[in-house]
């Protein structure tokens, strides 16, 4: 058993303090992991303030993690001592129902086991990244490439995959239109990878105050939502919109936007219904979809895409003190593009 090191919340209001977590003992496939970066989802945000529902307090949230193989069980084939991995929204699912088996472990019949607030399989509560150590079983980390920082990989095992995904599944490419709704964690990496891939990118911001960056991400057009000619302007334009905003829009409007047979992928998951006018989709047979994460297979597959293409997250790497403060920053969209947590510093 392992002592960790963590940053812990007792409430929906309540500040992060210090806090000791224990690790179990490796089992026959699990890995150790020593953490060295964290990254601030907005979902842990969510899960923290309890809007997604009950959670077990107190809670370490965290599920980007980036760090070192320290131990192996003695069943891992996979992992050595030493090697660079990292561990996303999941740590572990049955492995034997049908979605598994087709790699899809994030929708996994009897549940996946998330990487906090969950349950794993002793029966005891899962806590996450904001952390020092963390066990694994093998089959739920992933190898990062050597040219990608640990601080930037980090972000990639949830902002990478879940915009990843929706993006590949929905044939972003040469002579697709897509735009991407919010310029945060999520959408700066679905702006990055919608351009890698080849598509031709929009960005739909509530204000034009991040073109500029925006526009070095790979985006082409830049529009600010709260500007009402912007719904004129583009009616009828995109295959495929990406939707990562973390509070309640106006889906009617941005279905709008959509041409015949466009789809609009919901990733963004706030705590309140988001409704839907049928009209906005009867008309030009669109789609309205959600997507959550990315399996394993998939998510070391974007690992390597964005090695490949040189893709990285912009962060900001801050200290375990400075979580509190993050949050508030996330919640007025003031974060470039993502906090991470450098664990040395718990
Ligand atoms: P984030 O960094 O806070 O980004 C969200 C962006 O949404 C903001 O930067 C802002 O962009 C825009 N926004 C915020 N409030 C808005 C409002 N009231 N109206 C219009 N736009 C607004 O958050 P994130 O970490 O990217 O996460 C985004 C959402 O995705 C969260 O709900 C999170 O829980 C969810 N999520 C889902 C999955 C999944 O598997 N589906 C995985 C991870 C996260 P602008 O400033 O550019 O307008
Ligand atoms: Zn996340």
């Amino acid at each position: 058993m392992v002592l960790a090191r963590a940053r812990a919340v007792d409430g929906p209001d309540k500040p992060f303090r210090f806090a000791e977590i224990k690790r179990r003992e490796l089992d026959e496939q699990d890995v150790l992991i020593e953490i060295k970066f964290a990254g601030i989802c907005h979902s842990d945000i969510h899960t923290a303030h309890g809007e997604w529902g009950h959670v077990h307090y107190p809670l370490v949230p965290g599920h980007e993690i980036a760090g070192l193989v320290t131990a192996v069980g003695p069943g891992v084939t996979k992992y050595k001592i030493g090697d660079r991995v990292g561990v996303g929204c999941m740590v572990d699912s049955c492995g034997e129902c049908e979605n598994c088996l087709r790699g899809e472990e994030q929708y996994c019949l009897k549940g996946n086991v998330p990487t906090y607030a969950g349950v794993d399989k002793y029966g005891e509560p899962t806590q996450g990244g904001y952390s020092t150590h963390i066990v694994v079983t093998e089959d739920f980390v992933v190898r990062i490439p050597d040219n990608i920082g640990l601080d930037a990989a980090a972000p990639l095992l949830c902002t990478g995959i879940t915009t990843y995904s929706p993006l590949n599944r929905w044939q972003a490419g040469p002579g697709k239109k897509v735009a991407v709704i919010g310029l945060g964690g999520l959408g700066h990496m679905g702006v990055k990878i919608a351009h890698a891939m080849g598509a031709e990118v929009t960005v739909l911001s509530q204000t034009l105050s991040k073109k500029e960056d925006g526009l070095k991400f790979g985006a082409q057009h830049y529009y600010a939502t709260k500007d009402p000619e912007t719904f004129k302007e583009l009616a009828g334009t995109f295959d495929l919109i990406i939707n990562t905003v973390s509070a309640v829009i106006n889906l009617d409007a941005y279905l709008g936007l959509l041409k015949l047979d466009g789809t609009l992928v919901n990733v963004g998951a706030p705590g309140e219904p988001l409704s839907v006018n049928v009209m906005s989709l009867i008309g030009h047979r669109r789609s309205f979809a959600g997507s959550m994460i990315g399996g394993i297979r998939e998510t070391q597959e974007m690992l390597d895409f964005c090695a490949e293409h040189g893709i990285v997250p912009n962060i900001e790497v801050i200290s375990a003190d400075q979580i509190d403060e993050a949050y508030e920053r996330v919640l007025a969209s003031d974060v470039r593009y993502r906090f991470v947590i450098d664990t040395s510093t718990i």
